[in-house]
């Protein structure tokens, strides 16, 4: 398929490589380049250049006439094979893509973002995943400066103030895997077997990034991942780029990847939820390197596949890495549940998505592409078995290393590894939208099973999936293929306990009919994961209408002294979801909820307990006067307070104090990315919603991190007492919000994570509002938005 909008690859067959010189004037923030391209043509070539000024082209010695829109670069050079060259002017973005500029406190870096579509906006390219070719950079730029690209460096000279840096050309890869960070970098050194690692960051007096963790981090799931896929690390080195803003978390740029500062820092003030997610994402990024970088695929829509395996062999490598995360219980209420509540909606769509234009691409980094597609896999993984898995994926990588290819071709591999059906079950999963119901039900001994689609909106269709249905009876595990709207099983007469979807494998929930069939789940033993499936679908019928809410709280109920962190987690994550868009009716259960539940973490010292014991702190700060002004006391003390609960010290201060010069002050004064979070998390838990307004403008000030604006809306979000301030600020700066965000899919998120909160119990004047202001993204938090206001007036009926 091919972009709409612009058609470069119509002409050209083939781009063996790029010879790029860039001299980057790092103060006067522009560059001039020339860029030479062997290409293969069987027409006039047509280049994406976006924004960039063509100075001539050249074909030899001779001059090639063009003609450039702005946007589309046509050379008039008729069927063609052979090097052109193009002398070009650019400008560095002051947003977040092409090659941009990265501010920390007076100083700055540039560096390249350039997925999907940037590359265009940096260099004269054919700007399509599919057309992979070697790159050789060459870059000219001030003595001071440290240059870092995908290769290692080849050789530098130094000719007065500049200096010339030239990179080892790389082997065959895609444009938006292109690197480039120029700047005063700080680099250390490390080794992994052949490969030179580095870690880089922005050199300044205070903030220094201690990377220790992440040289750790790399090099296990290095080594995972080389046994995994039995094809060893294929670059001479690997970097981690800390870059001072980023609109996303991190970017795999092959063989120098990008992330944001606070997740490559580590140190004695980390908390383990930091630092898990230090892990998470590196082991994300560098299973990119085979998954995306070394295979590609061809075109955007199957931008899935890069996404979600790179999230699922993130969560096998960090399983084994850190084994005592047992982090499988982070992956279903993470990727699954929230690839749900998104699938969920009537406003969704396929896996496998048609993309028209670029625009359209950015919004296809959602829940639906890492987190369903992720579960999509584990599903199949669980059905075909591991090792057949490992040897699908294996063959599928030898077979297109340095190429591209597409999901079938990921299946038919799988397929032949484990001799199983495996296309028909992935084509029914990736190409329709949304997921099924599995309606349970007793006839005699029979086990009756009925699928349909799910959504939150209550209402239902016809379509049905190819369901490896999973079923555990009297602790032993069965399966069965439901692929048509109903099947059924016997059931031995002395049946005591059964649960479906064993260890939540399956991307469907389950509705147990009756009580008698309610009463078999809750007899047998179950695991962690299950005990969370069933609270996670009973969330979703809450949701959906399927059950009322008295129901639901009965249910709530069962995990009251709750012992186990997933379950707890689940339980103190929907409590306080409700508590958000209920408060008055939902304070007195959840803050009896998250008491209890720190009395019974306080003691327990593994880490996922200390995680949750720091988030239940957090929690009932917001719920619990008394509590907030017991963790507000120990505010003096704060540098000797446990990492993990040092959040809830900073919001219970500021609850109970309203000290906004004190926690800006202490937020200036901070030196790590992850303080800075916890004194702007403060500033917005407030009572008092003036000061909330007040932080909200200062997030704006230019004194806060772009990237950091959502979180400052995030953690406001969760306190019910800034929701007016928060939507009467927004409309205000809703246009300020989608320019400082424009071609990344952030400002979107605001919209369908946030405001769709933000919005109960003023839908119509939301609605009113989005009417009149059509931006992208407004549609999935209008319907969130009603569906959540539907639940908050349910609720309030029946307290
Ligand atoms: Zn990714």
């Amino acid at each position: 398929m091919q972009l709409a909008t612009t058609q470069p690859e119509k002409n050209v067959q083939e781009v063996r490589e790029y010879d790029l010189f860039l001299d980057v004037d790092f103060v006067g923030l522009r560059y001039g380049g020339k860029v030479t391209i062997d290409l293969e043509s069987v027409g006039d070539v047509s280049l994406d250049a976006v924004g960039l000024q063509i100075n001539n082209v050249k074909s030899g010695s001779r001059a090639v006439p063009f003609k450039h829109s702005g946007k589309v670069l046509e050379i008039q050079t008729g069927k063609f094979s052979g090097p052109l060259e193009i002398e070009f002017k650019g400008r560095v973005s002051d947003n977040f893509t092409g090659f941009y500029k990265a501010s920390y406190g007076d100083g700055y870096i540039l560096s390249t973002h350039l997925e999907a579509v940037q590359a265009r906006k940096v260099i004269p390219c054919v700007d399509h995943p599919a057309f992979k070719a070697m790159f050789k950079v060459k870059v000219r730029t001030d003595q001071n400066l440290s240059v870092i690209s995908n290769m290692p460096i080849e050789s530098e000279t130094k000719e007065g103030s500049k200096r010339t840096v030239a990179f080892k050309k790389t082997p065959k890869m895609s444009t938006y895997l292109l690197y480039l960070g120029v700047g005063k970098f700080v680099q250390e050194k490390g080794r992994h077997g052949g490969t030179d690692l580095y870690a880089a960051y922005a050199d300044r007096p205070t903030g220094k990034i201690n990377t220790e963790f992440s040289f750790d981090a790399s090099r296990k799931v290095l080594d995972f991942y080389e046994s995994y896929f039995g094809i060893p690390f294929q670059l001479p080195k690997l970097h981690n780029v800390a870059v001072p803003e980023f609109a996303y978390g991190a970017m795999e740029n092959w063989g120098a990847i990008t992330y944001r500062e606070i997740l490559l820092h580590v140190d004695k003030d980390t908390s383990v939820r930091a630092k898990k997610s230090v892990a998470h994402v590196i082991a994300h990024e560098i299973a990119h390197m085979w998954f995306g970088d070394l295979v590609t695929m061809k075109w955007w829509d199957d931008l899935w596949l890069n996404e979600s395996f790179a999230t699922f062999m993130d969560f096998k490598s960090t399983n084994q890495a850190y084994p005592e995360w047992k982090v499988w219980q982070d992956f279903v209420r993470t990727s699954t549940s929230g690839a749900m509540g998104r699938d969920a909606l009537t406003k969704t769509h396929p896996i496998m998505a048609k993309v028209h234009d670029p625009e359209e691409i950015e919004e296809l980094f959602d829940e639906i592409s890492y987190g369903k597609g992720a579960s999509i896999l584990r599903m199949i993984e669980a059905y075909i078995g591991p090792e057949n898995f490992k040897n699908g994926v294996r063959q599928y990588l030898q077979k297109f290393r340095y190429s591209n290819a597409s999901g079938h071709d990921l299946w038919s591999n799988l397929q032949e590894a484990s001799g199983t059906e495996v296309s028909r079950i992935m084509e029914g999963w990736i190409s329709q939208e949304g997921f099924p119901v599995v309606k349970a039900s007793l006839a005699g001994t029979r086990l009756v099973f009925e699928q349909e689609r799910f959504l939150l909106t209550g209402g239902t269709s016809k379509q049905t999936w190819p369901i490896p249905v999973t079923m555990i009876v009297d602790g032993k595990t069965q399966s069965l293929l439901l692929d048509k709207r109903k099947a059924e099983v016997n059931l031995p007469a002395t049946t005591r306990s059964l649960k479906v979807n064993v260890d939540q494998t399956g991307f469907y929930v389950v509705q147990y009919d009756g009580k008698a069939l309610q009463d078999l789940v809750w007899k047998g033993r179950l695991s962690s994961l299950d005990r969370w499936g069933l609270v996670n679908d009973a969330k979703a019928f809450l949701l959906s209408g399927r059950i009322p809410f008295k129901e639901y709280l009965d249910l709530i109920e069962k995990y009251d002294r709750e012992e186990e962190y997933l379950p707890a987690i689940e339980v103190s994550d929907q409590l306080s979801f409700l508590y958000q868009i209920a408060p008055s009716k939902l304070v007195e259960i959840s803050r009896n909820f998250h008491s209890a539940g720190l009395s019974i973490f306080e003691n327990k010292r593994d880490d996922n307990s200390t995680t949750l014991k720091g988030i239940i702190a957090a929690r009932l700060t917001l719920l619990d006067d008394g509590y907030a002004k017991l963790a507000g006391s120990k505010f003096k003390d704060l540098a000797n307070v446990e990492p993990d609960m040092k959040r809830s010290v900073v919001m219970g201060y500021a609850r109970s104090s309203n000290d906004y010069g004190g926690l800006i002050g202490r937020y200036m004064n901070s030196t790590t990315d992850e303080e800075r979070l916890r004194f702007l998390e403060g500033l917005v838990s407030f009572k008092n919603p003036e000061l909330i307004t007040k932080t909200l403008n200062f997030a704006l000030s230019g004194k806060v991190k772009r990237q950091d604006v959502r979180n400052v809306i995030l953690y406001a979000t969760s306190n019910p007492d800034a929701r007016t301030a928060i939507w009467q600020w927004f409309k205000k700066n809703i246009a300020k919000l989608e320019e400082m965000y424009s071609g990344t899919a952030q400002f979107s998120i605001i919209l369908r994570e946030y405001l769709s909160i933000v919005g109960v119990g003023r839908a119509a004047e939301v609605e009113k509002f989005f009417s009149e202001h059509k931006v992208i993204g407004a549609d999935i938090a209008l319907e969130r938005l009603r569906i959540y206001d539907q639940l908050a007036k349910k609720i309030d009926a029946s307290i």
